[in-house]
């Protein structure tokens, strides 16, 4: 037999109960996630399309949770964006992945993820500013990746930080360019170092003809406004292929390379053998 309305409604409103008491147990956890340890990073190469040469490496947190084990960052990252955490996170992201950097010999560049709540933050100028300066890192050599929804929430405001960021010398990427709906008045009133060409372009490219098409556009004003594209995603060797046929400026996709904790990934190895 059916549930009556009222009985359905019950159990609907039991799950969210469960479901944001979840969160809400997530987000304590987090606030002490730095102090316990729990969060490492991890580095993905990112490649020129032209002579396959490292360009950089982004920078992609991962929490182990000590009852939960991993929490992929797409769960947990909202939850601290909800509760605030990721301000102090993403300072501590930002700290690590410097410092890391600095000690590489290749002088490669790391991509670091800013979120909204970063930009918003009173602070987060001299926070960088300071760290650039602690951990000797050239700011050159780092690049931040923000989304359009950063910028949307006060365009006045995060033109005015970014523009800041820049006098620094970082460099600024648009991270997800495509999936937002606003995406070409951003490119027309900010200062990006690059365009970061959403994954799920590259998902459906064989079957979804259209897929195809918004990538050459892509590609075409990536060249007129004079600001190189990177491709995420990429998995296969027929995108690759694809994208080099297109005049695609960067790559970054399993196919290059999983993201990879530092003391065993490509930068160990490497590192060790050069040692
Ligand atoms: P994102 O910035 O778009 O990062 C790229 C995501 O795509 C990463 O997921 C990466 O592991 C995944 N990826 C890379 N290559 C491929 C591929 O070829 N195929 C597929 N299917 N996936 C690929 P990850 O590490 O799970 O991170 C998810 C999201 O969490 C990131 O998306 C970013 O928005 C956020 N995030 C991660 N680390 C940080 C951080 O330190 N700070 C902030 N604010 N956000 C972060
Ligand atoms: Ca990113
Ligand atoms: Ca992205
Ligand atoms: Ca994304």
């Amino acid at each position: 037999a059916k549930a009556a309305p009222a009985e359905r409604v019950c159990f609907y409103e039991a799950r969210m109960d469960e479901v944001s008491r979840q969160r809400r147990a997530l987000a304590t956890d987090l606030w002490h996630a730095v102090e316990n340890g729990e969060l490492s990073l991890a580095y993905q190469v990112q490649k020129s399309v032209v002579d396959g040469r490292v360009t950089g490496y982004e920078v992609l947190l991962r929490w182990d949770h000590p009852r939960r084990g991993r929490i992929s960052p797409a769960e947990f990252i909202p939850i601290a964006e909800e509760c605030g955490a990721i301000v102090p996170i993403g300072a501590w992201v930002l700290r690590e992945a410097c410092a890391e950097a600095a000690r590489w010999d290749g002088g490669e560049r790391i991509a670091v993820n800013l979120s909204p709540l970063q930009l918003g933050h009173v602070d987060l100028v001299r926070e960088v500013h300071e760290t650039l300066l602690v951990t000797g890192l050239a700011p050159a050599r780092l690049e931040l990746e923000i989304t359009e929804t950063a910028i949307i929430a006060d365009k006045e405001r995060a033109l005015h930080i970014l523009r800041q960021i820049k006098a620094l010398g970082i460099t600024i990427a648009i991270d997800d360019f495509g999936t937002g709906y606003s995406s070409l008045d951003t490119l027309r009133s900010f200062p990006f170092d690059k365009i970061k060409l959403d994954r799920s372009f590259m998902n459906d490219i064989d079957s979804n003809p259209q897929s195809k098409a918004i990538i050459r556009a892509i590609l075409a004003l990536g060249r007129s406004l004079e600001v190189p594209v990177l491709a995420e995603g990429v998995e296969t060797d027929d995108q690759l292929q694809m994208l080099t046929v297109e005049g695609c400026d960067e790559v970054q996709g399993f196919l290059l390379g999983r993201p990879e904790p530092i003391q065993t990934g490509l930068l160990g190895l490497r590192a060790a053998a050069a040692g």
